[in-house]
């Protein structure tokens, strides 16, 4: 039914990218646009993009105002994802219209992609223009299109949207929405190596005396040949006159190379490697597919150990999903960590695949998606915004690796894409794949509760055997070293970085041409207080997360539940005076590494390394050439990595992350142990994991170092019993934050006092929601920001969902506050 308004036009409903929790309604004048459509509309004194997402209920409010234009002839939105933005917009307590916006591409909600330019043929404007339609004509004439933007700021009279509308509607003006040119082509100068002078006496006679130029040569061999050209002369200390006389004699090139910006442009797509699936994968298939007969598919979530070859049940329900006339999405963690997947599916489909990912300029991304919502491209590859891929006909979703992290979103909307793949999937009566060797405890707890299906791959291809880990307790070899060095130096067992039976593993691969990968955990941002002797942590005793230390104060503080106490002198558990406050660097590892292995080709991959994200791709490729010998990294080098050659990985320190203030803490630390055992051994060649650590009896180490999942899963249910932790209850971490620390504090303060008095009503009928905090959030500040939190807990999702929406709709959080709900955390930092 359509409510009309006095004036007799109809009402609708629209949603703008605001942070208003509420959609706002219009008159339309005309023809009552579909849902889904874009429209301008008046918002205070300004014109906004917004969507027609229905029609308005109830009467119409006196001084409504009509929408300025339509802008799609057939709506943006197609229904299907409409239904599940809705879906979103409600359980995630996020505004309609800011869900549409992170689910569309950018060029779609951008006003000032709005052109302008004087229609073909036309003739003298006709009499009885107005004095404003004038003007604007005017300002047209002579140019070519312009944007409505500038027009607007040009002319200085207020909306011109009305003027525009009559104009078209005459056919004197054309308006259309241009997408953005690609960006140009981004090149940088880079020095590069075209001659090596490998013999030395022939680098004796080409230098001679040129000492400078010696130096410029070595460094730049020593940095494998190439180096962007402003980083040789700063590091390497040479001036340009030198690079230019290693130029002259034809021993160095400098020139500008573009820098990789799509890797996957004008890259052919490989050949498919013939593979015949293994009985697992064909009953794993099988199993996805008979879901398809159900009304609303059941998900099934595919664990099967690394290396037991996921991607091919991934490819082979693809190819069936895809000769049923059917569409897939398939989401990865990251596209430039997983390049080997991403090309897997290239090579098998084709052009048929769109490969979603950062690197795609906006009006490369609005061609991807035009492609896709035609059906000309029927596979959509990307990070978890592919989740929201046009496709008609929807007949499967893939989560590969589903416990990524990644996968949540951490701005508004705080989305996780799993969760959303379900969703949609059971929307649309598509199959839904989520597939891990470490599946999150959720999913499994969904198995156990029969909401999945499971199909486990419990073996490698090819019958290959999960890899020997062998653990080294860094405290027994700190009392060894310790008595050694009797009255000992600094040098102490913090010195001790790799240790000997590592050391030796890694020159024994070296030595057999054979790759190694170590793993430098970072230390969270945390930091807590840890014995160097026993390896304890100090725990709050009402909360099962570590204390964190807060420097200030001298004191240890629960992010949870605020407990507090003075930071001990003495070990709670030996006695030992020889507390560490504070982990190793990152730097300090490296640079031992490079000391102890001065012959091996190292490379390093982690989120400082600079010169933009596909440097990782570059070093994949590199790894996967033949061209490193020690890749080094943190945990994006867990990430489904698939060389044949790696056969030893070390993990320099497994203690590290395991005692971050977050109940996750041991889940993240089992995975990430788990999957970075799986790169080692992936061939014919027989692989070995060495774990370095401190508490090599703590569950979560144990279970990684036995590949086994299920023992870590049931112990680690059982820890998350009490108090209460996902996937027992539901979570809402409430952070409100603010440039004032005592705002922040006072605002959450209000707040949780506020919800508390109305918990028990918006709940009713018993079910209970849980306050837990406030208290100063573990990353106290943020951004420039003061921040404070607190949990809410709940038992079902829909009492949550009545104390969320009665928090953001009813309570004022005050000047410079701003609040933010993340429903289902992933992490509470
Ligand atoms: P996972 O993602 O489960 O760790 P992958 O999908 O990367 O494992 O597969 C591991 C390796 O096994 C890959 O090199 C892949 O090409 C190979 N492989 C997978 N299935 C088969 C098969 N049926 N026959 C031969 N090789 C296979
Ligand atoms: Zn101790
Ligand atoms: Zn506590």
């Amino acid at each position: 039914m359509t409510v009309r308004a006095d004036s007799g036009s109809a009402l609708v409903d629209v949603a703008l990218p605001l942070p208003i929790p509420r959609t706002f309604t219009y008159a339309a004048p005309g023809p009552v646009p579909r849902p889904g459509t874009r429209v301008l509309v008046p918002f205070q004194r300004d014109v906004r993009i917004g969507w027609v997402v229905g029609a308005a209920q109830g009467g119409a409010p006196r001084g409504l105002r009509p929408l300025l234009d339509v802008l799609d002839a057939e709506p943006t939105v197609p229904s299907d994802l409409l239904r599940l933005c809705r879906w979103m917009a409600d359980y995630y307590v996020a505004p309609l219209g800011l869900v549409l916006k992170a689910a569309l591409p950018a060029v779609l909600a951008d006003v000032s992609r709005d052109s302008l330019s004087l229609a073909d043929g036309h003739r003298v404007p006709p009499e009885g223009l107005r004095p404003r339609e004038r003007r604007l004509l005017g300002a047209l004439a002579g140019a070519g299109a312009r944007s409505v933007r500038a027009l607007r700021r040009e002319l200085d009279m207020g909306s011109i949207w009305p003027e525009v509308r009559s104009l078209v509607a005459c056919g004197l003006v054309r308006h259309e929405t241009v997408p953005p040119e690609a960006p140009p082509v981004l090149t940088h100068r880079v020095a590069r190596i075209v001659r090596w002078l490998d013999d030395l006496a022939e680098r004796e006679r080409v230098f001679g005396r040129a000492r400078r130029q010696r130096d410029a040569y070595e460094w730049l061999e020593a940095a494998r040949g190439s180096a962007e050209l402003a980083v040789l002369l700063n590091q390497a200390g040479c001036s340009r006159a030198v690079v230019t006389q290693l130029e002259r004699k034809g021993i160095v090139t400098v020139g500008d190379e573009e820098l990789l910006r799509d890797p996957f442009r004008g890259q052919e797509p490989g050949v498919a490697p013939e593979q015949r699936p293994t009985a697992a994968q064909s009953a794993a298939v099988e199993l996805i597919l008979a879901t398809l007969a159900e009304t609303t598919p059941r998900p099934v979530l595919l664990h099967g150990i690394t290396g037991s070859g996921k991607t091919l049940v991934y490819v082979e329900l693809l190819r069936h999903v895809l000769a049923r006339g059917r569409s897939a999405i398939v989401l990865v963690p990251e596209i430039s960590l997983t390049p080997q997947t991403v090309s897997r599916f290239r090579a098998r489909f084709g052009d048929q695949v769109a490969v979603l990912h950062s690197g795609l300029s906006d009006g490369e991304r609005y061609d991807q998606w035009r492609q896709i919502r035609s059906g000309e491209k029927r596979i959509a590859v990307g990070a978890r915004s592919a989740l929201f891929a046009p496709l008609p006909d929807l007949g499967a979703i893939v989560v590969d690796e589903e416990h990524d992290g990644s996968y949540k979103q951490s701005e508004a909307p705080r989305y996780h894409a799993r969760d959303l793949a379900v969703v949609r999937a059971g929307m649309a009566g598509a199959a839904c794949v989520l597939g891990s060797a470490t599946p999150a405890l959720e999913s499994w707890s969904n198995v156990e509760r029969g909401k999945f299906r499971l199909a486990p791959l419990p073996e490698r291809v090819g019958g290959g055997r999960l890899p020997a880990v062998r653990v080294v307790d860094l405290r027994e070899l700190r009392r060894s070293a310790q008595e050694t060095r009797a009255g000992g130096g600094e040098r102490g067992y913090d010195g001790m970085i790799l240790t000997p039976p590592l050391v030796a593993a890694v020159h024994e691969r070296l030595r057999r041409g054979e790759q190694v990968i170590l793993l430098l955990n970072r230390r969270g941002y945390a930091s807590f207080v840890q014995c160097r002797e026993c390896g304890d942590v100090r725990r709050c005793l009402h909360c099962s997360v570590s204390l964190t230390f807060h420097r200030v104060s001298g004191r240890l503080l629960c992010h949870h539940c605020r407990y507090e106490e003075p930071a001990p002198e003495r070990c709670a558990r030996c006695g030992s005076r020889d507390l560490s406050f504070k982990g190793l660097g990152t730097e300090q590892v490296e640079r031992v590494v490079a000391e102890t292995f001065p012959s091996a080709r190292i490379a390093r991959m982690d989120v400082d390394t600079t010169s933009g994200k596909w440097a990782h791709h570059e070093i994949l490729g590199r790894v996967e050439r033949g061209e490193v010998d020690i890749l080094m990294g943190t945990q994006m080098i867990a990430k489904g990595l698939d060389f044949p050659r790696v056969t030893l990985v070390g993990v320099v320190n497994a203690d590290v992350g395991i005692h971050l203030p977050d109940f996750r803490a041991s889940e993240r630390t089992f995975q990430l142990l788990s999957q970075v055992a799986g790169r080692a051994g992936r061939s014919v060649l027989a692989g070995e994991v060495i774990v370095q650590t401190s508490l090599p009896d703590h569950y979560a180490i144990r279970a990684a170092l036995a590949h086994d999942y299920a023992g870590f899963a049931a112990r680690e249910l059982a820890e998350r019993r009490r108090p209460a932790y996902p996937p027992w209850v539901r979570l809402t971490n409430v952070v409100l934050s603010s440039p004032e620390p005592e705002a922040a504090a006072a605002a959450a303060q209000a707040a949780a006092r506020w919800l508390d008095a109305r918990i028990a009503r918006v709940a009713g009928g018993g079910e209970a929601v849980e306050l837990v905090g406030p208290a100063p959030a573990p990353i106290e500040r943020l951004h420039g920001r003061w921040r404070w939190h607190f949990l809410l807990r709940a038992r079902t999702t829909r009492a949550l969902t009545a104390a969320c929406r009665a928090l953001v709709e009813g309570f004022t959080p005050g000047p410079d506050v701003r609040l933010a709900l993340d429903r289902d955390p992933v992490a509470l930092l």
